[in-house]
């Protein structure tokens, strides 16, 4: 199954935007193995994107086409892919009422052309629309298929998940290209790709060589780590999942044992969602004392459904003298590892919490103390029991703050599973 992904728009031509979705498509099919040989960017032009189409038809098995599903003259997806399937298009009345009711619930007249989303080509099928207004297509063509969704990237991420992805395995597995698919994501933080990809060389040769029915994929996720997605393939589900199983295991044990405890979640957990479950699983609360960070670590931690049952509160102590005076932090420099540990112990003696956070640094763009930007000092402290931990980080102000914010949640993750 070869799947080439099509990206209509000319501000993507223009440069006015980057093409993330065909970023973030290609990524998710690598993970799910399958083959994706082609990109395509097309402007909003009717005779050149029925030419893309047709040349993606020539090669592939599948087109995902994201962007031009929208209400205006140049979104034209619907009728391009009319044009190669050699259909009309039809105005679909169940649709209309989907899309007036999306706007009724916003208290909104619907404009005319909006009407123009309720056109589907005759024969195709609808991805029904959940967040915006336009639905997406699947499109059969003899044993092709072309699938349109929408380019707002959060309405086409959730469409691919719940629509296309269970399509193209559903077709693989008629094609006879595999059985039953599952992967699992294992996430992790302060390592690098290469250093991920030389640990796992050996085994990614070991599974070609052996010609296993298993896949590695490496993904990167910007600030919030490294991902390596391991994929199976079997016959039946409890033969996937104890294959699954068996291969997540051996490559935790081989990160664990060359990289040290840079694993910190699995699937959909995220950072804050793994420091949560220590502290649920100890009975631990915390509190958060933040400098250079102004408040993002508490942000993160709040985003954890029942964050009250582990979370006291948090003190933005950017200036010096509210280090001083409200978390005790010896008067003297405030960027060291002594002041981090200082307002950790402070901030959970002051709020009545078991474990304390603090992070102090310089987030630029000017030194401060005679430090450059980027150095940041994280100190934990539970019970007698306090480290520190100091670190470099680069970028911008905006950069060195969010990498300071997943840093110190990172100290304080890996403190609590040690301790
Ligand atoms: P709408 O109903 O919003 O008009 P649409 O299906 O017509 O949706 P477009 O008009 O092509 O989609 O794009 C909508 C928005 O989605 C664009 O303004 C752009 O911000 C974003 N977008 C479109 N294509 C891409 C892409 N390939 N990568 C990232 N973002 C994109
Ligand atoms: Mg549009």
């Amino acid at each position: 199954m070869r799947v080439e992904i099509v990206a209509v728009g000319t501000e993507l031509l223009l440069g006015q935007i980057a093409d993330t979705n065909g970023q973030w498509l290609g990524e998710q099919l690598a993970a799910a193995g399958v083959d994706s040989h082609f990109h395509q960017v097309v402007g909003d032009n009717l005779e050149r994107i029925v030419s893309a189409f047709r040349i993606g038809l020539s090669r592939s098995d599948a087109l995902i086409v994201c962007g031009g599903l929208g209400p205006t003259q140049d979104d034209i997806t619907r009728e391009a892919i009319a044009n190669v399937m050699g259909v009309e298009l039809e105005r679909r009345e169940d649709l209309i009422e989907h899309i007036a009711a999306m706007f009724r619930s916003r208290d909104r007249e619907m404009p005319a052309n909006n009407l123009r989303q309720a056109d589907v080509p005759v024969g195709a099928d609808v991805i029904e629309q959940r967040l915006g207004t336009a639905p997406g297509l699947i499109c059969p063509l003899g044993t092709q298929v072309i699938y349109a969704v929408p380019g707002v990237p959060y309405e086409m991420t959730e469409m691919f998940e719940r629509a296309i992805l269970p399509d193209l395995r559903r077709r693989m597995a008629l094609a006879g290209e595999s059985g039953v698919i599952a992967s699992r994501v294992i996430k992790t933080w302060g390592t690098s790709e290469s250093a991920l990809a030389e640990a796992l060389a050996e085994r990614i040769v070991e599974i070609d060589a052996q010609r296993l029915p298993v896949t590695l994929a490496f993904l990167a996720s910007g600030i919030e780590g490294l991902k390596v997605r391991v994929t199976a393939r079997g016959n039946d589900d409890a033969h996937v999942v104890s294959l699954l199983d068996e291969e997540a295991t051996r490559v935790e044990g081989i990160l664990r044992e060359r990289l040290g405890d840079v694993i910190f979640g699995y699937d959909e957990e995220t950072m804050e969602s793994a420091v949560a479950a220590l502290l649920e699983s100890r009975s631990l609360t915390l509190a958060v004392a933040e400098s250079v960070t102004g408040g993002m670590i508490c942000a993160r931690l709040v985003n954890v459904p029942g964050a009250s049952h582990w979370l006291k509160g948090g003190v933005v102590a950017y200036d010096s003298q509210v280090k001083y005076d409200l978390l005790f932090v010896p008067e003297g420099p405030v960027v060291s590892a002594d002041a981090a540990i200082a307002m950790a112990k402070g901030v959970a003696k002051q709020l009545g919490a078991d474990v304390g956070l603090g992070i102090t640094g310089v987030a630029g763009p000017t030194p401060q103390e005679d430090l450059p930007p980027g150095t940041v000092f994280v100190g934990v402290a539970l019970g007698d029991s306090a480290t520190a931990a100091a670190l470099r980080l680069p970028g911008d102000r905006v950069r060195i703050r969010d990498y300071a914010t997943i840093s110190a949640l990172n100290a304080l993750r890996q403190h609590l599973s040690t301790r």
